[in-house]
């Protein structure tokens, strides 16, 4: 087979080890042609032992991003993903499904957020940070995790502004966030009323933070407890696969997001996500956990926050 056929229509033509065995194991980062994404595909592309897919929603920018590693020596494949279009995570898992048989690693790291003093009105970016944030990795997972093989590790890059906003909801909210049989259903129900009520003006009214980037921190909340669901979901309905799901926080770093007074490097960042899906195949936890600093941080139960979070 042609190397350029490998990941037709969307890839490189590079050497992809899909060319040498009939199903090799692959490794996948949403959002990679930049920041923490890109450093992860790196490090999976130094550690990882099968094929690591670089996606991006922008072609060029993607193709751009593989070449940099390829300067550097590595071998990344390119796949186009916009995570808030059902098309092309379908064209994706269509891939997937046929060069590898389904998927060993996901990382879902493709975000945005609004900078604290930006113009946009809030119910503006309530809207896009929350269809990207929340309802474009609901998506992704919806048709990539079925894909998943045994021992298959997800990596869901949160923030631990998802901390922040579950202390600063109401008791009410708090309790269904924290309640362990929430579905996911209930959660993206509870994720478009946020959207609504910033819309109507009634957020704070109906329990909602009141804090610094609330519309981000909120949207990372749903992402931490849609972490929870699924990996209950994958410990009910495919125990004997060993999948292991988690949520991390990166820190507070520097890139285009982070913005430069960051406290960490991209590839200081990488290292909890990479941590995370390089799991070795016989460990058993963390599974449905947040981790920060390689650390288990018990849902609602944090101490203390770094003195970065703005509160
Ligand atoms: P970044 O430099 O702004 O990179 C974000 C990446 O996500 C870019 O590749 C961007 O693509 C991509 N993206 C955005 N919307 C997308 C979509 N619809 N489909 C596919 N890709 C999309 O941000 P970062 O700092 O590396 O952040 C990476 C992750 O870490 C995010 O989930 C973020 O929330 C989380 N995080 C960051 C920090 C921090 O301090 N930086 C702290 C905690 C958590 P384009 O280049 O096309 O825009």
């Amino acid at each position: 087979m042609a190397h350029s056929l490998i990941c037709s229509p969307h890839s490189t033509p590079i050497a992809c080890q899909a060319a040498m065995s009939s199903a090799p194991r692959v490794a996948l980062v949403t959002g990679a042609n930049k920041g923490i994404g890109f450093a992860i595909t790196r490090d999976l592309c130094r550690q990882f032992s099968g094929d690591v897919v670089l996606t991006a929603r922008d072609e060029a920018r993607g193709r751009a991003a593989v070449q940099q590693l390829q300067a550097e020596g590595l071998t990344p494949c390119f796949h186009q993903l916009d995570i808030e279009d059902l098309q092309s995570i379908r064209v994706l898992r269509d891939f997937l499904r046929k060069e590898y048989k389904g998927l060993d690693v996901l990382v879902n790291n493709a975000g945005v957020a609004f900078d604290t003093g930006d113009p946009t009105p809030l119910h503006i970016q309530a809207e896009v940070t929350m269809k990207t944030n929340f309802f474009g990795t609901q998506a992704v997972c919806t048709e990539l995790l079925p894909l998943m093989k045994p021992q298959g590790r997800v990596v869901n890059v949160s923030s631990i502004m998802s901390f922040a906003a579950l202390k600063s909801c109401s008791p009410e909210l708090q309790q269904k966030f924290l309640n362990e049989t929430i579905t996911e259903e209930e959660l993206g129900v509870l994720m478009k009323k946020f959207v609504d009520d910033i819309k109507n003006g009634v957020h704070k009214e109906e329990g909602w933070p009141d804090i610094k980037l609330v519309t981000y921190a909120v949207s990372k909340m749903g992402v931490t407890v849609l972490s929870r669901i699924h990996a209950r979901n994958l410990s009910e309905q495919r125990r004997g696969d060993k999948i292991l799901l988690n949520a991390c926080c990166p820190g507070w770093v520097r890139t285009d997001m982070g913005g430069p007074k960051g406290i960490k490097s991209p590839e200081e960042a990488a290292e909890d996500p990479v941590y995370l899906a390089l799991l070795p195949s016989d460990a058993e936890r963390p599974h449905g956990d947040f981790l920060m600093e390689k650390k288990v941080e018990q849902w609602g139960l944090l101490s203390q926050f770094p003195s970065w979070v703005p509160f």
